[in-house]
């Protein structure tokens, strides 16, 4: 192999390295951005509260009986989320997002 060829096979492997780097760096780099996007951690029936309170993502798939049709976290006057939101916060579960189509049994519409 001549000098040549060496030195271009050893650029080679640098720039593979590099370019994997600048990968990982990248990724590094968008994990705040991502966070702020997503804004608080989902709500999930893991959290007492929320299993204590019936809390569901889907409206729709609650079984219990104090669910009204129609009745969900964005028409919620302890919601926090503008109303077409599709998780925001709720007064009742400081530090998490609730699904706009959410429900809990502590439902209160909005007042007009
Ligand atoms: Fe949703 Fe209202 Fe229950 Fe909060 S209190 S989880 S906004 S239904």
């Amino acid at each position: 192999m001549s000098h040549h060829e060496h030195s271009n096979e050893s650029r080679r492997r640098f720039l593979k390295v590099a370019a994997g780097t600048a990968a990982v760096a990248a990724a590094v780099g968008l994990l705040p951005k991502v966070a702020r996007a997503a804004d608080l951690p989902h709500l999930t029936s893991a959290d007492p509260t929320a299993a204590a309170l019936n809390y569901v993502e889907d409206a729709s798939k609650s079984t219990n009986p104090k669910h009204k049709a129609g009745d969900v976290c964005s028409n919620c006057q302890f919601f926090q989320g503008k109303p077409a939101d599709a998780f925001g916060p709720c007064q009742l579960f400081p530090g998490k997002a609730v699904a706009g189509k959410g429900w809990c049994v502590s439902h209160a519409p909005k007042a007009a």
